[in-house]
């Protein structure tokens, strides 16, 4: 089975997802990772980052995995090495979006996350999953909230990682990201028809894992 989970940044897809996956015994696919990953190495190299040409050679040739172990956040792995930290760094959140609207780098990242999703049981979050990666998944979500508590949730978030920016900043980046992400030609992030939706603003953590698991068990 195929669960797919999309929605935009800050709204609690991610620790959804992954208590979904940990509470059914599914693998964990975590799609922003990929594209997070590819834009770290870009970055690392220099490359240009609004060079379609050059960031899907990039993508080619480029090993990107995930290592799953639902007791542990999961490990991303660029070409073998372990960049699961470097990742959720500010500068990659901030050029992310434009790595991941670039229609070839979408090709070989969706081409990738189908591979890991048909191995079995699988929960996959991004922005696409339920309208392209896997249009035919058995039960879809679109999980949202309003944008001032994404954002503080966000904040939230990048102060435990110890980072040092502000509400504004968190903000300013949000705004940015769904600009990118809801307004590319390829792939948009959008609700897909047969998605259930779910308001995420008002409800804890356990109130929206146990509402995405009432529907998987309908
Ligand atoms: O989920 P996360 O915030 O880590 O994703 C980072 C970025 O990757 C998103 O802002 C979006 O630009 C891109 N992304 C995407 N399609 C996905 C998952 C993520 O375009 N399926």
């Amino acid at each position: 089975m195929i669960i797919a989970i999309d929605g935009p940044a800050g709204a609690g897809k991610s620790t959804v997802a992954k208590l979904i996956a940990k509470s059914l015994n599914f693998l964990y696919i975590d799609t922003g990772a990929m594209y997070r990953a590819l834009t770290l190495k870009a970055l690392e190299q220099g490359a240009d980052i609004k060079d379609p040409q050059k960031l899907s050679e990039l993508a080619a040739h480029t090993d990107i995995s995930l290592l799953n172990d639902s007791n542990a956040p999961l490990k991303v792995l660029l070409d073998g090495r372990d960049v699961s930290a470097d990742i959720r760094q500010p500068r990659i959140t901030q050029f992310v979006s434009e790595v991941a609207k670039i229609k070839e780098v979408r090709k070989i990242m969706v081409e990738l996350q189908r591979k890991l999703g048909n191995k079995g049981n699988a929960v996959l979050d991004g922005r696409d999953i339920g309208t392209v990666v896997f249009p035919e998944a058995e039960k879809k979500f679109y999980i949202d909230a309003i944008f001032e508590e994404r954002v503080n949730r966000r904040h939230k978030e990048s102060t435990g990682l110890g980072q040092k920016l502000t509400a504004e900043d968190v903000a300013a980046d949000l705004a940015n990201r769904d600009k990118i992400d809801s307004g590319r030609a390829v792939a948009p992030l959008k609700q897909a028809d047969d998605a259930v939706y779910v308001d995420t603003t008002k409800l804890s953590i356990e109130e929206v894992v146990n509402k995405v698991l009432g529907f998987i068990n309908e």
